[in-house]
């Protein structure tokens, strides 16, 4: 540890947070662990609370607060830490809705605290120079296939099929996250189709046409009953090549040769973490809705059809 380290306490000690945050924090040279934030669990050698409340007024030399908490939860969360003048890190998506992340966006600001909404497939390896390529060309076609295994990411968490949890939105938010980074203009969703379990509230599939300037359609196809091999792929038809973004944006390839930045960092929670630093020292904010604001209007316009029930 040093001087120089802020401390930043975690809320919510579930997966992402013991897999990601927990080992970039302690990877970081500008954050160490100040405290968790659990109603269950606690950890060696940090101070464990059950409540933020708690937290917030025991702990008054932690600046900042990273919240991995499911999006329902969130709202009340980041409201009482921006309340209490701390800085807030929000898990994607930011929240259970637009309206929400906008409230919490005008509390940073009149409070003087930096709310960054982080959205981590935005930091694999493959993503900024996606987007460097793609800033000078006539983009065509878009096709973007994210289908993996439910039962293997999310084991027994209820919170994703509850209103809210976005369901198959959960990893397909991630891809339009990247979509959002890499193209140059924003696109606009024109229809979608959501399929829910008749047992379930959120969708276990969805298919999205999204249009943009010019010959720009975009194709999304998210699915969450993909067993075997995994797909999260984004393929872009250009006027000067084909780019193909596979493994959740960690590969990148350019008319079938792998351009992958070796340089640039393995882990996605690094480079939220380097972000979140800078964002600090230059009191910034960063809230860019325009993922979540693609899945509302997915939402908004898709037809519903039920699938099979989902027992996990
Ligand atoms: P999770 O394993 O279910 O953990 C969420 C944690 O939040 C729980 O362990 C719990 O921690 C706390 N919590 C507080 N109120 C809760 C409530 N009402 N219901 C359930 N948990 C509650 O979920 P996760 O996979 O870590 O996901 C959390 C967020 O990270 C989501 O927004 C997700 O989209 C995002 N994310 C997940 C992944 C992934 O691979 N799993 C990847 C990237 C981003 P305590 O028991 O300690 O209070």
């Amino acid at each position: 540890m040093t001087a120089t380290e802020t401390p930043v306490a975690i809320v919510g000690l579930g997966k992402i947070a013991v897999d990601q945050h927990v080992p970039s924090i302690a990877a970081s040279p500008a954050f160490r662990l100040g405290a968790v934030i659990s109603r269950h669990a606690s950890m060696k050698g940090v101070p464990c609370y059950s409540s933020l409340g708690d937290m917030l007024a025991k702990e008054p030399d932690i600046p900042a607060v990273a919240l991995c908490v499911p999006p329902q939860v969130r709202f009340d969360l980041a409201h009482e830490a921006l309340s209490k003048g701390r800085n807030v890190l929000l898990e994607k998506p930011p929240g259970a809705s637009l309206s929400e992340v906008e409230a919490l966006s005008d509390l940073a600001k009149s409070n003087g605290c930096v709310l960054f909404a982080t959205w981590h497939s935005r930091f694999a390896k493959g993503v900024p120079r996606a987007k460097e390529w793609l800033a000078n060309r006539e983009i065509g076609k878009v096709m973007i296939t994210w289908r993996e295994d439910v039962r293997h990411w999310h084991p027994g968490q209820q919170w994703i099929w509850q209103p809210g949890g976005l369901g198959v939105f959960d990893p397909g938010i991630n891809a339009l996250s990247i979509l959002t980074e890499i193209l140059p203009a924003p696109v606009q969703m024109t229809a979608a189709e959501l399929e829910f379990p008749e047992n379930r509230d959120t969708p276990i599939a969805a298919r999205l046409s999204m249009r943009g300037s010019g010959k720009l359609a975009v194709e999304a196809d998210f699915d969450w009953r993909q067993t075997g091999p995994q797909t999260w792929n984004i393929e872009v038809e250009t006027d000067r090549g084909l780019l193909r973004l596979t493994g959740g944006g960690a590969h990148l390839e350019i008319d079938s040769r792998d351009v992958t930045d070796a340089e640039a960092l393995q882990s996605e929670y690094d480079g939220i973490y380097g972000r979140f630093a800078d964002l600090l020292r230059e009191g910034r904010s960063e809230v860019d809705v325009s993922p979540l604001r693609h899945v509302a209007d997915a939402l908004m316009l898709g037809k519903r059809l039920v699938a099979a029930p989902f027992n996990d």
